[in-house]
């Protein structure tokens, strides 16, 4: 089995402790994760701020130029990537999963590498000139979750690094190896210090979103962890962005196809899994083509392959950790307890994965925790309603806002209805669809600050006002 090394100072650092990565397709061990020290924090921080005073003032073409050679390498290492990727994650090579992921994360990188943010001039005339200057943070500490952990990070640190900060990541506990292999080959693409990265339990995020040499964090992760990453870096004011969890609804209006919508509906919420923050996680289906709905998504889902994701076969794999596979299992237990509707899976197989079928529950409301709340994983309740007026209002209720879905064939009454959910990003027949250029995040609980495009950009760096 092999040991993996934290990255500091553009060195492989070996630790005393390490901690197995399970496989959740077999039960199997990966590798070993490496358990960083605060001493190695220490370490990670203080090099990235040296590298920080040299980042910063590198001419502008230059670190572009480092984040296409960045993403040429991720293309050219994008299968060896995946496969371990599919290993820690059990998402499939295939479908929505593994070289989707890694694709992403080389699109995101090359869009990013060609983003800048110019000196703008805000007043130039006999009073005056006034310029805005963007300026590096410092070094950005970067959390990151297990359901796209290859993605996520390069939405963090190529941002960061492209506006002249330096980074020092911990990712996920769970699916810690495809980052310290990304963090490797960033490493042979940049100065000493630029990227770094310690893994370890949650503990080493805790010490990150306290330390003083840390000067923004960067967030990926459940609303709960968010609330202590706050409390945690208030000591020392720093800057946040948070891209917490969602409870996204979609509405089929009345006119709808359901036939039209199904494939569109059923990957909204089944993308990787449900293990995606913008899924879509409670499906309102107005009474008229409630049946038809029901007996398209149960057809569709009846198809998808689930399996080990290095089966070239399997469209879905397992759900990534046991506490995960619990709550999604906890939940569709108490939906059925409540009269809830089972229209296909909800009865895991067992066995040494944490298999969990694709699963469609009918016939539920408000009031059960499957609708309430996240359940980030394969179940997807599906709530009747009657009027298109309360179901935006259930939609609504939720402390959450992070996506949010409208179909019909009418675009301009589904434009007028999708303006009415409180979420940041909305979609009119597709759900959780997510670009390069146009900004990303969350409202109300789900977060703030945005990701991707110039706005994105923007988060990592502070503003001085120039006056000549
Ligand atoms: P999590 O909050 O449990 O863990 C995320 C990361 O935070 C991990 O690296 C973990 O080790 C670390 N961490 C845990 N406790 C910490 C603490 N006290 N201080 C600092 N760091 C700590 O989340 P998860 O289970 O890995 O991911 C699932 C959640 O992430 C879901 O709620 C999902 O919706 C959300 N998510 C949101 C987005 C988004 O863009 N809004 C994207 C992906 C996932």
């Amino acid at each position: 089995m092999q040991r993996w090394s934290l990255v500091i100072d553009g060195r492989k650092v070996a630790t005393d402790g390490f901690q197995d990565v399970i496989n959740p397709s077999t039960g199997g061990t990966v590798g070993a994760m490496p358990l960083a020290t605060s001493k190695n924090l220490d370490d990670a921080v203080g090099a990235a701020s040296r590298a920080f005073a040299l980042w910063k003032d590198v001419p502008d073409p230059e670190r572009a130029e480092a984040c296409r050679a960045i993403a040429a390498t991720l293309e050219e290492n994008s299968e060896e990537l995946a496969k371990l990727l599919t290993l820690e994650q059990g998402k499939p090579l295939n479908g929505l999963g593994s070289r989707f992921e890694i694709g992403g994360a080389v699109a995101w990188t090359r869009h990013t590498s060609e983003l800048s943010l110019p000196v703008e001039v805000l007043q130039d005339n006999p009073d005056g000139r006034v310029e805005l200057h963007r300026k590096p943070i410092g070094v950005v500490g970067s959390i990151t979750p297990w359901n796209w952990p290859v993605m996520i990070a390069c939405w963090h640190i190529i941002p960061a690094i492209r506006t002249g900060n330096t980074v020092v990541i911990k990712p996920s506990p769970l699916t810690p190896l495809s980052t310290i292999r990304l963090v490797e080959l960033m490493n042979e693409k940049l100065p000493p210090g630029v990227v770094n990265i310690v893994t370890g339990e949650n503990e080493i995020g805790s010490l990150m979103s306290a330390h003083p040499g840390i000067a923004k964090v960067t967030f990926t992760g459940s609303t709960a962890t968010g609330r202590r990453i706050m409390q945690n870096a208030a000591s020392t004011l720093k800057r946040l962005t948070l891209e917490l969890g969602g409870n996204d609804a979609g509405i089929v209006l009345p006119d709808a196809d359901p036939k039209k919508i199904v494939e569109g509906l059923f990957w909204g919420a089944f993308i990787n899994n449900g293990q995606t923050c913008a899924a879509l996680k409670r499906l309102y289906v107005h009474d008229g083509l409630y049946e038809e709905v029901c007996r398209e998504l149960t057809a569709y889902a009846r198809q998808v392959v689930v399996g080990d994701g290095l089966s070239e076969g399997s469209i879905l794999g397992p759900v990534q950790n046991r506490r995960q596979f619990e709550i999604v299992s906890a939940f569709v237990d108490e939906a059925r307890s409540k009269g809830g509707r089972v229209l296909i899976g909800g009865n895991p197989a067992g066995g040494s994965g944490h298999f969990y079928p694709v699963t469609l529950v009918a016939d539920v409301d408000h009031g059960c925790r499957l609708v309430d709340e996240e359940q980030f994983g394969p179940a997807l309740p599906i709530i009747r309603y009657r009027e298109v007026d309360e179901a935006v209002a259930k939609a609504n209720a939720s402390s959450m806002g992070l996506g949010g879905s409208v179909w019909g064939s009418d675009l301009e009454e589904a434009k007028r209805v999708v303006a009415r959910i409180e979420a940041g990003s909305v979609w009119i027949n597709k759900h959780g669809a997510i670009q390069p250029n146009a900004p990303f995040g969350g409202v109300k609980q789900s977060g703030f600050g945005v990701e991707f495009g110039v706005d994105g950009l923007k988060e990592f760096t502070t503003v001085q006002s120039v006056f000549c």
